[in-house]
């Protein structure tokens, strides 16, 4: 499949906008792509219908075809939907912090339950503590505990003739007493979604009123999950995911059904048996493997920064001509705040290279918001010259961007300085770096 997509993308070889029929062709590989993936059909056809048409009509990027330029929007978009939310865990200002793990028999609570309380307490110097909470899978408890023994951290248990929600509550005074900042519950599950389950859990909820449910879900079940998870948080209203068992040969499909479906965050990823094998969720790598288009995607990353590049190098050679004018000056801000460092720009210069303290000149995005709307409300023509910039035009682009006319001036002085400096660099004269944007 992987290869028709790519066919279906060489096919694309037109440059400028992305047409209606291009977004066609290319979206009925993406669905099949994602179908395959195990995302929920559903799931698919909303993501497909909403990213066609943010694709229509869009910018080919140069170096890319229309093809690669729908999946880089396709990319960009599952990126997105995954992303966002909140990351890690919300630890409660009053401790102990309670996480309650549910999901499934099987999906892996309880290992989960053990990697997450080893994961805070490498990272996070916490003093974790499990209870045992599931008293019906036969030697659940046993589990547990042998899993405590393995990593060192105390469980909690009292067998399996004292209500769940008891236990749980017994749990956590127990975690009070012996100063344990972290208690994680490790509750039952079923094969299917049962109403007695979820009348449990929900009370186990109100009991221990905890501060993060992580619905812990197998990324095989694919379809499925968005089933799942979509009753689990309409009972228990969970506030976070973990999806375990993508060192399977999933594609991940369930990251995005889950996220889809619920609105709530993937926090950790579970990749292995071992204890050690969790991971904080990554929205991109889980992006790129739900297409199964690596190579393709580092390609079209790469097509990208050459874009960067050859603005770079434009505004390099604008610097040596001394033909550097207010839209550069904005440009270039822009360049910085996406790029990072202006080392980039300047290297290129011949003779550039190597200047120490290059990479610590920073400018902060407001800044150059602010500065950026000053540029926009010059014509063009002061742009290009801002020697023409006198005091009754600078008053009216002040009024214009609704910024103080001081700061007008010192824009105006900046870009000077900046431009002066710059001349300076190109002959060879390199002190006076520090003065870079009046910063
Ligand atoms: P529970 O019923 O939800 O508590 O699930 P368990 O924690 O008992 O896990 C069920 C099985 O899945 C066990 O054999 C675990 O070792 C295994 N398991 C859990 N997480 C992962 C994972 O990320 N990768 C792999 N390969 N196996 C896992
Ligand atoms: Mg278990």
């Amino acid at each position: 499949l992987t290869e028709r997509l790519q066919n279906a993308m060489t096919k694309l070889r037109r440059k400028g906008k992305v047409s209606e029929a291009d977004v066609k062709e290319m979206m009925r590989e993406v669905r099949l792509a994602l179908l395959e993936a195990d995302v929920n059909f559903k799931v698919v056809k909303d993501f497909v219908k909403k990213v066609s048409e943010r694709a229509v009509g869009s910018e080919v990027l140069e170096n890319l075809n229309p093809g690669q330029q729908i999946i880089k929007i396709v990319n960009d978009e599952l990126t997105d939907l995954m992303g966002g939310g909140k990351e890690g865990i919300e630890f409660s200002p009053k401790p102990p912090t309670v996480i309650m793990m549910v999901g499934l028999q099987g999906a892996g609570k309880t290992t989960t339950a053990g990697k997450l309380a080893n994961y805070l307490r490498e990272k996070d110097h916490k003093r974790p503590m499990m209870v045992a909470a599931d008293i019906y899978r036969p030697a659940a408890i046993e589990q547990l505990q042998t899993l405590g023994e393995q990593l060192n951290i105390p469980v909690f248990s009292m067998g399996d003739q004292v209500s769940p929600i008891e236990i749980a509550e017994k749990g956590i005074e127990q975690a009070k007493n012996e100063g344990r900042d972290v208690v994680f519950i490790d509750t039952a599950g079923r094969l299917q979604i049962d109403e007695t389950l979820m009348a449990e859990l929900s009370e186990i909820k109100a009991a221990t009123q905890p501060n993060e449910i992580f619905l812990v879900v197998d990324a095989m079940t694919g379809q499925e999950a968005a089933n799942v998870a979509k009753s689990f948080n309409e009972q228990l209203d969970i506030t976070g995911v973990v999806l375990t068992k993508l060192d399977g040969d999933t594609r991940g499909g369930a990251a995005l059904s889950i996220r889809a479906v619920t609105g709530k965050p993937i926090k950790f990823v579970g990749q292995g048996e071992k204890l050690d094998a969790i991971d904080a969720f990554y929205p991109d790598r889980m992006a790129s493997r739900i297409l199964g288009m690596g190579d393709m995607l580092t390609l079209i990353e790469k097509a990208q920064q050459d874009v960067d590049e050859k603005k770079a190098e434009e505004m390099a050679e604008k610097i040596r001509e001394n033909t550097f004018d207010l839209n550069d000056f904005i440009d270039q801000m822009d360049q910085v705040n996406k790029m990072g460092p202006l080392e980039d720009i300047i290297k290129m210069i011949p003779g550039m290279n190597n200047i120490p303290g290059l990479d610590q000149i920073q400018v902060d995005p407001k800044d150059t918001a602010r500065m950026k709307a000053i540029v926009l409300s010059m014509t063009g023509a002061e742009r290009e010259n801002p020697d023409i910039l006198s005091q009754s035009r600078r008053k009216r682009i002040a009024k214009g961007s609704g910024r103080p006319l001081v700061e007008v001036n010192r824009l105006i002085k900046q870009f000077n300085e900046s431009k002066k400096m710059m001349n300076q660099m190109s002959k060879g004269n390199l002190s006076g770096m520090d003065n870079l944007f009046g910063k």
